[in-house]
């Protein structure tokens, strides 16, 4: 049986103040499923401090590929396990698309963070035309099998994210999801994790987790209303 996990991605989105209370609002509310916020790197401290000791884990949203050396801007999957992140998102849609991330520095950062002994959140996921031309199998194939060809898979999470329902208020069908999910689980076997992301929220959660090799979600902007994390969090415990 996998475990449930519910992973929150808070995106560039934030301050000390409203992430103090988006926290403690959390520690009071998760119960009995596995849950994680990825924050913006200047409060990963906050994020450790406020949730070391408790049932939620924390993350970051990017990483380097590289180790150390000079490479200004960049954080390394060293530091982010000095911080204690049990989890870093690698290959975001937002990271492809806008940052011009290709597959191969996808795959080197999901080797570098799991080097580190931190677990990759690896998302893939084709955008509107490619669903449109009927290539969805083929691109989100393509994204994992660049992974696979150099990584074991090993605790890392798989995320379908399909790119025409992040942040867009369309989510896939309960079937559109099982689908493809079904389709990743022959590639990544019964063990690993591949959580639903695109538009997830407390009124959807329930049917895209009652399918069967949905295990749990990524969760943009619902991820900074506590209400309604916390109710994403329930319909994925319901499940469990
Ligand atoms: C995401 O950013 O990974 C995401 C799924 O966003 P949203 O839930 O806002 O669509």
């Amino acid at each position: 049986m996998r475990a449930r996990l519910v992973a929150g991605n808070w995106k560039m989105h934030g301050s000390l103040a409203t992430n103090r209370a988006l926290l403690e609002a959390l520690v009071a509310g998760v119960k009995g499923v596995e849950c994680a916020v990825c924050v913006p790197f200047p409060y990963l401290a906050q994020a450790a401090e406020r949730l070391r000791g408790t049932a939620i884990a924390w993350g970051a949203q990017n990483v380097s590929e590289f180790a150390q050396g000079a490479y200004t801007g960049e954080i390394s999957a060293a530091m982010l396990a000095d911080l204690g992140c049990r989890y870093v998102l690698v290959g975001h849609s937002e990271r492809r698309q806008l940052y011009g991330e290709t597959d191969a520095q996808a795959a080197a950062k999901f080797a570098a963070a799991q080097g580190a002994g931190v677990r990759p959140i690896l998302c893939v996921g084709e955008t509107l035309d490619e669903r449109d031309a009927g290539r969805t199998e083929e691109v989100v194939a393509r994204q994992l099998d660049v992974v696979l060809a150099h990584s074991n898979f090993g605790d890392a999470v798989l995320a379908y994210e399909p790119v025409w329902a992040i942040g867009t208020g369309r989510t896939a069908t309960p079937q559109q999801a099982q689908e493809v999910h079904g389709f990743l689980r022959k590639r990544v076997g019964a063990a690993t994790r591949i959580l639903y992301g695109g538009s997830v929220k407390s009124q959807n959660a329930a049917a895209i987790f009652a399918m069967p090799d949905v295990d749990g979600g990524l969760i943009g902007g619902a991820s900074l209303v506590a209400q309604d994390f916390l109710a994403i969090c329930a319909a994925a415990q319901a499940k469990g």
